[in-house]
């Protein structure tokens, strides 16, 4: 498993698939606990990501955008309905949801977000850092 090599990603179908340039550009994973992410994934959104210029869509058949956020897109496949990415225009970075990757292998747990609003239903694991609200301290590989 070279750290050079391109990771590659996508949703059920196949109607969605990506591919970031070398594995060693890939994010640590970042948990967000918000009330949007347990809708938008059905429970909490575990994170990868990288910068635009490492990103490529190698299929987006069904690849649909929606915002309820200002300045983020939040991409899932229209046909069978993954939850895959998270687009940050302004800061020329996308989000990657972690288990979209084909091969995890490398990638840890960095830290947790908004893990004052987490589901009553489940019980926050400690790992990486903990934040109650939005800010983390992990970016995308340059
Ligand atoms: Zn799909
Ligand atoms: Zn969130």
């Amino acid at each position: 498993m070279s750290h050079s090599e391109p990771v590659t990603g996508g949703c059920i179908c196949g109607g969605v698939r990506y591919q970031v340039a070398e594995r060693c550009k890939l994010r640590p994973v970042i948990a967000c606990h918000c009330e949007q992410c347990r809708r938008f994934s059905g429970h909490f959104i575990a994170a990868s990501g990288t910068q635009y210029q490492y990103f490529s869509l190698l299929n987006e058949a069904s690849l649909r955008w929606y915002s309820y956020l200002p300045d983020i897109k939040q991409g899932f496949c229209g046909e069978c309905g993954c939850s895959l990415f998270f687009d940050y225009p302004k800061e020329q970075r996308i989000s990657i949801a972690a288990g979209s990757l084909d091969e995890t292998q490398g990638l840890a747990l960095a830290g947790q977000i908004y893990c004052e609003e987490a589901g009553d239903y489940y019980h926050l694991h400690a790992e990486g850092e903990m934040a109650e609200a939005g800010g983390f301290s992990v970016a995308c590989p340059t």
